[in-house]
């Protein structure tokens, strides 16, 4: 095999193109599907290798499986180790980051770009006397800590303990599945929109470095962002969907992006304030509709399209984002 392959160095790249015909050549086709290794930035990277007579470029994907190359019908090895090679060091950052599923760290500081209704917010740290609630304006989030009088630095008294890792490639487990009591019961459903939007978390004090003061103060932006605008979503979906969900709740969970309880409770993962309107609304609308199907069966799907007729390619961006 890999003598065959290698007998194509010689003969650069052929284009798929033009090659309707089937030429001697092609009656020896490379297999398909490969499994393969690279010495990669000094680290021995198993790959799949995918040939497709429609590929024209060689294409790289990482992902919970690992390296994926997807290179034209007749690409020479050649072209693939210099593709491999050069992409060496991002292949091997990127695997690390699936491999150790740690968080990118959130540098707490002037300067940092945070994630907001899917847009990239500048961090502006202003120093002064007072603490202030953040501002957001433009592209930027201004918060406001209280120089050298630590403890003060939060809007309020109270500090609420809430992680916020940066979105991370690591999760390989984003879908919001509804886990429900296969006895669910579909009536238990009183109309209390907005009032549960209150999240009691465990809450403690962080110790007062600048960095850990405007971590605090950006999480408590973020929650009450995404108290105010998820309960005004569901608000409306519930209206257009005719339920009425017992209560909101956000939740921190680390694999699903919503829930919703057999007694009609929704909950909403707070790290969705991140994502683009469309995907906070794709989840509202779904965990909705489980007051309505408690599964995910063809009549769910359906009351899902009649609010949100692009839910499969939505759901599909979800996925393709990891919690
Ligand atoms: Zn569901």
């Amino acid at each position: 095999m890999l003598k065959r392959l290698r007998n194509l160095v010689s003969s650069p790249a052929i284009p798929a193109r033009g090659m309707s015909g089937v030429s001697p050549l092609l009656r020896n086709d490379p297999p398909a599907v490969e499994q393969r290794a690279a010495l990669l930035a000094g680290k021995n990277v198993p790959y799949t290798l995918k040939r497709s007579s429609k590929r024209r470029s060689i294409g790289l994907r990482i992902d919970d499986r690992g390296l994926t190359v997807s290179v034209p019908l007749r690409a020479s090895e050649k072209w693939l180790y210099s593709v491999l090679q050069d992409k060496a060091y991002w292949v091997v950052e990127k695997l690390d980051g699936w491999q150790t599923r740690k968080p990118v760290a959130t540098r707490w500081a002037d300067g940092e770009m945070i994630h907001y209704l899917g847009e990239t917010l500048i961090l502006r740290v202003v120093p002064g006397l007072f603490a202030a609630t953040p501002v957001h304006r433009g592209g930027e989030l201004s918060v406001f800590i209280a120089n050298g009088h630590g403890s003060s630095a939060a809007p309020d008294d109270e500090t609420r303990h809430a992680r916020f890792p940066h979105p991370n490639p690591l999760d390989d487990t984003t879908s919001h599945s509804t886990k429900l009591p296969k006895a669910a019961a579909k009536s238990l459903v009183i109309p209390q929109v907005g009032e549960g939007a209150n999240v009691s978390l465990r809450e403690f004090h962080v110790s007062d470095g600048g960095a850990a003061q405007i971590e605090r103060v950006v999480t408590h932006w973020y929650r009450q962002e995404a108290e105010r605008l998820f309960a005004e979503r569901v608000a409306h979906y519930a209206s257009l969907l005719k339920v009425a969900p017992r209560a909101i709740r956000l939740s921190s969970a680390k694999t699903q992006w919503g829930c919703c309880t057999a007694r009609g409770t929704v909950r909403l993962n707070q790290q969705l304030i991140k994502l683009p309107l469309r995907l906070i609304d794709y989840v509202v609308v779904h965990e909705l509709a489980h007051l309505r199907e408690m599964n995910h069966s063809a009549a769910f799907w359906e009351v899902v399209g009649s609010i949100c007729p692009d839910y499969a390619r939505l759901r599909r961006e979800l996925k393709s984002i990891a919690l």
